[in-house]
């Protein structure tokens, strides 16, 4: 079968591999219908994590829907013919954290994401032709015959992801909510403040076609690249700031930045994930402007999956609006170039393995 596999910094490409097959009793094993590529896919592709990667062997990717084709002997919740998709971290479902609901640091898997290399379990990655899903009945959820493909790559990371950064926000009604950093989990973060009593929504991006998107909730578009965005924003609020701040840009200046934006007693809910780099905080501000800081970028998805497919079945958001870019498996390299340029207006990249 075919898999995009990690070649060197800045290069996917696509090699024949083996078939995956059931290695433990509670695997099964998807042929993908559908995957897609994730912001926090180009810290591999830019080389942030190359030292957990083997050049052309690791597998990418870790969003997904696909049919199951084969069960280990103890998976009872599924048959073969059913679709699903997995968290984009494997967990056991039975371990401390498990049970506590922090899933994405599961003791069992050991924070094991599918396609992010050694250090995070050596799994395979979900942009493949088939993909083997270990402990498969603790972070995947049946797609309802309601929810299409496009929609369902949402749930294995972007969607859940979003709503947690709702749910750490505690929006107020009337509430001014600030989201800086308008990629896919950003747009949808939007659009769930937007529902979620937000008075009015300010949205921040330095790239004009995320600010354009952003847009369409009704938010006012604000570019990151303006040096008084501080000034302009405050303006608009009274001169005391935003209520609420969601950044999902995972830079250090984005950081920075929803903190200055925030007034006295504000939240600010990151979504933003960061790799490995020190960064100064000035905690006298924090402590004397009494901010609440939640992160949450290593996202726990499962517990949140289940609340994906609600907000897509009810009608809430339909986040397969935010595709823009389809893609064959055989023309990931150029998928990835696109996404990492942040170039023709892209948001969300959907890959086809058939
Ligand atoms: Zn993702
Ligand atoms: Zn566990």
């Amino acid at each position: 079968m075919k898999a995009a596999v990690y070649e060197e910094i800045r290069k996917i490409g696509i090699k024949e591999v083996e078939m995956p097959r059931i290695e433990h009793p509670e695997d099964v094993i998807i042929e993908v219908h559908r995957t897609s590529i994730c912001g926090s896919d180009l810290y591999i592709y830019r080389g942030d994590l190359h030292e957990t990667m083997s050049p052309g062997k690791s597998g990418v990717g870790h969003e997904m829907v696909g049919t199951v084709v084969e069960l280990g002997p103890r998976v009872t919740r599924y048959k073969v013919g059913d679709r699903i998709t997995a968290a984009y971290s494997v967990s056991c479902g039975s371990c401390h954290s498990c049970r506590l609901g922090v899933t994405a640091h599961c003791e069992t898997t050991n924070k094991a994401v599918y396609g992010f290399g050694g250090a995070f379990g050596g799994l395979a990655g979900s942009q493949a032709e088939f993909l083997r899903i270990p402990f498969a009945e603790a972070h995947t959820e049946l797609v309802p015959e309601s929810i299409t493909d496009d929609q369902a790559i949402f749930i294995s990371c972007n969607l859940p992801a979003a709503i947690r950064g709702i749910q750490n926000a505690q929006i107020r009604l009337g509430d001014y909510v600030g989201v800086v950093g308008l990629g896919t989990t950003g747009q949808l973060a939007l659009r769930l403040a937007a529902q979620s009593g937000a008075a009015r929504l300010f949205a921040i991006d330095k790239v004009e076609s995320r600010l354009k998107k952003a847009s369409e909730t009704g938010a006012d578009t604000y570019s990151a690249n303006q040096p008084d965005i501080k000034e302009q924003i405050m303006e608009q609020t009274g001169g005391r700031g935003l209520d609420v701040v969601i950044e999902v840009a995972g830079q250090p200046d984005a950081f920075d930045l929803a903190l200055s934006l925030l007034r006295p007693g504000g939240v600010y809910s990151g979504l933003g994930v960061y790799v490995g780099s020190e960064h100064p905080i000035n905690i006298g501000d924090i402590f004397l402007r009494d901010l609440t800081i939640h992160t949450h970028g290593f996202d726990n998805t499962q517990p949140n999956m289940w609340n994906a497919i609600r907000v897509i079945e009810r009608g809430m958001i339909d986040p397969a609006q935010l595709i823009t870019h389809r893609f064959s498996l055989s023309e990931i390299a150029n998928a990835y170039e696109i996404f990492d340029k942040a170039a023709d207006d892209v948001i969300k990249v959907a890959i086809h393995p058939k």
